[in-house]
């Protein structure tokens, strides 16, 4: 599990990377169902990211993908872009987020462990060298 340091020093990075101050996040309080798992989300309504208490630094990475997407798209609600919350637009900006973060798109380490249709897009591009998620992995779908 990370700290909040480790997640407060992530957030400083990804800010000073991504031209924003302050970024606001908080762990899932513990009397919500989910605050014990690796599940996050980000909270368009009151602008900040939330964590579960296993959530890993790449997990912070993805949901700050979700800021930006929401500091450049002001006007437009997440579910109401194209393709949905995840969607091609949403898609371009994780890239472009992880690149800055991690120096090199290749080394994010959660494209394998992602929603299926993203890890499909990484090995399209290259970054990983299986089109099945972890999750799918010695199950029908894989
Ligand atoms: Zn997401």
């Amino acid at each position: 599990m990370i700290t909040d340091e480790e997640v407060q020093a992530a957030i400083d990075k990804l800010d000073s990377l991504n031209g924003r101050n302050k970024t606001k996040w908080e762990r899932i309080p513990t009397t919500r169902p989910g605050y014990n798992s690796r599940g996050s989300f980000y909270d368009e309504n009151n602008k900040i990211i939330c964590l579960g208490l296993k959530a890993r630094i790449d997990d912070v990475v993805h949901e700050y993908a979700h800021v930006v997407f929401d500091s450049r798209y002001r006007c437009l609600l997440s579910f109401q872009a194209e393709g949905g919350p995840h969607g091609a637009r949403f898609i371009a900006i994780l890239e472009e987020v992880v690149t800055k973060f991690y120096g090199d798109a290749k080394l994010y380490p959660n494209w394998d462990d992602e929603y299926p249709h993203i890890t499909g897009y990484a090995f399209a591009k290259g970054y990983i060298n299986t089109p099945i998620t972890k999750r799918l992995r010695n199950t029908e779908f894989s």
